[in-house]
């Protein structure tokens, strides 16, 4: 089998992936923290990782993929608030409630995005126990401290022995030096150190028993213990956004190593981050558009609604570790490009065997895996893809030719890549139904427009108010009528 080159976050360099059992892969992704709906911030690094996940399946490893669900302890920095509870009381609802309704959400949108599912999710708050027990650990082996309730992690004290920074590539002299001194509020003895365990104020909602009272687990911890329960106290990969690098993966790394005397992953992988006009795609700025308003259009950063098939093809163009900006330009040009994708595949289906072969399918067969093996290179394989489509319809007009074999193979080797590998899927047929709508829309926007040329506003606010009970909504701006559907 062809070498297999992942970019190592640890190392920054391109490395040959040697699994840790021969044809098997373990992996880590850290999910959702499940008190909002998802972004599609959010959804491009998961989707990099389902990407990632269907390689490797598809060149015949036996993966086992775990990508939790954090819901509970999500700290905000140093607030005793956590964002869970926080949101719970604003919605006045049972933080469960908040977290199931978060839950289906993350999972229905997924769907939608064809992505496969894990082979495990598990849940922070179905780890409690785990969780103290790692960190009974941790105290033991000297690398923590109890204050007043809660439990820090030791940070200087570990770095005496370990690096803590290895993978950020910080040291802690720095870190200290750039961070503020504790304001006499924190139970903590350096502003580096991190919860393991929080004491819960009487009005925290969410609260365990443990052996230095009621409260609650720090967030970095949940992922230490449910990667190294499933995949082992050494795996093959972690992943995450490139926002989760410091310090969440930083404190996982320290804390598997209190715990265990060994780093616990073998390559650790990082996602780049999904931008709108320059700026990262992110919960708390509001800079950010929701799956639901790609698919619908209702959002003023696009003119109308894309198939999820398509933004899913806007966001492989992109390599997984280089930023992506969002657009409607961009995602426009996307939509044609899927679009003659599609097309090239029906018409392939149609294509007679000739007598002999003027291409080399084979050649661009091995190019397609190259690039998918150069780690991950989606963008590339797109391109080889996109030199298909160019075959394709030289052939249809007669100016190439290939033999049965080839063109099966083509077939073949298109779709594997196409629908298994980067998840696709065709919408021609949606699309047919999509388009009609769209040219019914389009003649009552122009009815609309001539009656209120006529001054006939009554049948103007009709049609409008009539679309708009169905759930189109009419929005007229400097480029004329817009439209969305909710
Ligand atoms: P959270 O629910 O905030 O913990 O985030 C879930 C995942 O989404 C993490 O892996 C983040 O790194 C990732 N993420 C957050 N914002 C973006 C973004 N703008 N682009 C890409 N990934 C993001
Ligand atoms: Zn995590």
């Amino acid at each position: 089998m062809r070498d297999l080159l992942i970019y190592n976050s640890l190392s920054n360099k391109k490395e040959i992936f040697e699994p840790i059992k021969e044809g098997y892969v373990g992996m880590y992704v850290c999910g959702p923290t499940v008190y909002s709906n998802v972004h599609l911030g959010n959804v491009r690094t998961f989707m990099s990782f389902d990407m990632i996940y269907r390689y490797f399946l598809h060149l015949g490893y036996k993966v086992r993929y775990v990508r939790n669900i954090t819901d509970a302890g999500h700290l905000t920095d140093d607030s005793e608030e956590d964002k869970i509870s926080t949101k719970a009381r604003l919605e006045k609802l049972e933080p469960m409630e908040i977290v199931q309704k978060y839950t289906t959400d993350f999972h229905q949108i997924l769907q939608k995005f064809n992505f496969l599912s894990p082979s495990i999710e598990p849940t922070a708050t179905g780890h409690i126990i785990e969780q103290i027990e790692a960190i009974k650990t941790i105290l033991k082996n000297g690398l923590a401290y109890e204050v007043n309730g809660s439990v820090y992690f030791d940070v200087l004290k570990y770095n005496e022995t370990e690096h803590y920074g290895i993978l950020s590539k910080r040291n802690i002299e720095d870190a200290i030096e750039n961070t503020r001194a504790l304001d006499g509020q924190s139970d903590k003895r350096n502003p580096q150190d991190f919860a393991l365990w929080k004491k819960a104020e009487p009005e925290h909602i969410q609260r365990w028993n443990s052996p230095w009272g009621v409260g609650f687990p720090g967030w970095h911890l949940e992922c230490t213990v449910m990667s190294t329960k499933y995949l082992g106290e050494v795996f093959d990969i972690h992943g995450g956004g490139m926002d989760l690098k410091f310090p969440h993966h930083e404190c996982e790394i320290a804390q598997a190593q209190a715990c265990n005397h060994q780093a616990p992953v073998r390559y650790w992988m990082h996602g780049n981050m999904l931008t709108m006009n320059g700026k990262k795609m992110s919960k708390s700025t509001g800079n950010n558009i929701l799956p639901e308003e790609i698919f619908t259009g209702d959002n003023d950063n696009i003119t109308k609604g894309y198939a999820p098939s398509v933004a899913r093809f806007f966001m492989m163009q992109a390599h997984y570790r280089s930023v992506l900006d969002f657009s409607n330009d961009a995602i426009m040009a996307s939509e044609k490009g899927h679009n003659r994708l599609m097309e090239a595949l029906v018409v392939l289906e149609s294509l007679k065997a000739e007598a002999t072969s003027t291409l080399d399918v084979s050649a661009w067969k091995e190019k397609c895996y190259a690039a998918m093996s150069d780690d991950f290179n989606t963008p590339v394989l797109i391109a080889h893809l996109f030199e298909a489509v160019k075959w394709i319809n030289l052939l249809k007009e007669g100016r190439e030719s290939l033999m049965a074999q080839d063109l099966k193979l083509l077939l073949e080797t298109l779709s594997v890549f196409v629908f298994d590998v980067l998840g696709l899927e065709n919408t021609q047929e949606s699309d047919d139904g999509s388009k009609k709508l769209d040219a019914l829309v389009r003649i009552l926007i122009d009815m609309r427009n001539e009656a209120r040329e006529n001054r006939d506003w009554a049948l103007s606010d009709k049609i409008r108010d009539q679309l708009l009970a169905m759930g189109i909504q009419l929005k007229d701006g400097k480029e004329g009528t817009m439209y969305s559907i909710h």
